[in-house]
């Protein structure tokens, strides 16, 4: 099917998430160092090297599969509060992608999924500088271009930069959760490192998908 994604395009997306991460895997650091411990690159590197080890043994039938191999091995191989926030981010996207195929409205109950995720997870409200400020406007904008009648490409793109602008307006916020909510007023000028590494994961998902399906 032209316009929708398969396993072929979650396989890509996973390859090239686990690029980014190992390319920015410093920045990531230094942004958790700055309102954290400096862990954030070095744990999301090895869970996404474990991943990319894992998944080329795979032939899944579709993009659930390869997401549900992402949640187990986040969860195993990342400690912190990333490792189980984002494995069941992954975990909840697995479950909204039974579909082999996705199409629009198919990528943005995947966000959904991984919001609710994060979310049941972590209980981070909107605002509070976590992850949850890249993946909540994502999830809301995939929605709206999906309901707006855009095909899967246009509706990661979306996404991708809802959740690139969300990471940035976490800059001048305190935060409430996870280690940087310590800091009190000291996290304030700082992006907050979940929100950027899930800003950089979604920008792969629209690369990916456009390679995809054009
Ligand atoms: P740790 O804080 O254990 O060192 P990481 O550095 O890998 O773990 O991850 C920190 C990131 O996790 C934060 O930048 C934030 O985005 C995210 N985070 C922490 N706590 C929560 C939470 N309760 N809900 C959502 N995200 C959270
Ligand atoms: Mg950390």
């Amino acid at each position: 099917m032209a316009d929708t994604l398969d396993a072929t395009w979650a396989v890509a997306w996973i390859n090239a998430g686990a690029e980014v991460i190992s390319a920015n895997r410093e920045s990531l650091n230094a942004l958790d160092r700055a309102i954290g411990d400096g862990d954030h690159g070095e744990n999301l590197d090895r869970g996404f090297r474990a991943v990319v080890a894992k998944i080329a043994d795979l032939a899944p039938a579709g993009p659930g599969e390869v997401f549900k191999l992402v949640a187990t091995t986040l969860m195993s191989t990342v400690g912190g509060a990333a490792g189980p926030l984002y494995g069941t981010a992954f975990l909840r996207a697995a479950k909204a992608a039974e579909d082999p195929h996705l199409d629009a409205s198919g990528v943005a109950d995947v966000l959904a999924g991984a919001l609710e995720g994060v979310i049941a997870r972590g209980k981070a409200e909107p605002g509070e500088k976590t992850m949850v400020d890249a993946l909540g406007p994502a999830a809301e904008a995939a929605r709206a271009a999906a309901d707006q009648g855009q095909d899967p490409v246009q509706v990661w793109a979306a996404a991708a930069e809802a959740a690139a602008t969300g990471a940035e307006q976490t800059e001048p916020w305190v935060a409430r959760k996870g280690r940087a909510s310590y800091l009190g007023e000291r996290a304030r000028g700082h992006r907050d490192p979940g929100a950027q590494s899930s800003a950089w994961l979604l920008a792969a998902a629209a690369q990916t998908a456009k390679a995809a399906v054009r």
